[in-house]
């Protein structure tokens, strides 16, 4: 992995996350579909990493998976992100981490739509929205 722009210990990530996004940012974790805050979100604006505030993912590219994840079609800047090998839980499978600071974020698929056919499927918890109307202000 490179080097990372953020970098805390595992104590200060504890203190500053929510438990249930640390568990997921941190530790790897998954929360349950359909029970995140973003995966019905269609209003404009920009995914930011929840734990450094990355710019990761726009509402341009999100769609309706009907995964119960909020889902998107290809990331703000390909650089923005890190992609991993995981072979946790006896799956083979393709970490999507935020670049800043290595944070965990989700999984990326190839059962996606057109224009890239890439499903990135993200956890909510990993995720802060900042609607276009706070960024036009
Ligand atoms: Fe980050």
């Amino acid at each position: 992995m490179a080097e990372k722009l953020v970098k805390k210990t595992d104590a200060e990530w504890k203190e500053e996350l929510s438990p249930d996004a640390y568990q997921v940012l941190r530790k790897k974790g998954t929360e349950p579909p359909f029970s995140g805050k973003y995966y019905k979100t269609r209003l404009p604006g920009t995914y930011l990493c929840g734990a450094c505030g990355n710019e990761l993912f726009s509402s341009e590219t999100k769609y309706d998976s009907g995964s119960g994840w909020p889902s998107y079609w290809a990331p703000i800047d390909q650089a923005n992100v890190e992609i991993h090998t995981d072979r946790s839980h006896g799956m083979l499978r393709t970490e999507v981490v935020c670049a800043r600071c290595g944070s965990h974020l989700g999984h990326v698929f190839e059962d996606g739509p057109r224009p890239t056919g890439q499903r990135y499927c993200i956890n909510s918890l990993s995720l802060n929205f900042r609607p276009k109307e706070q960024e036009d202000e």
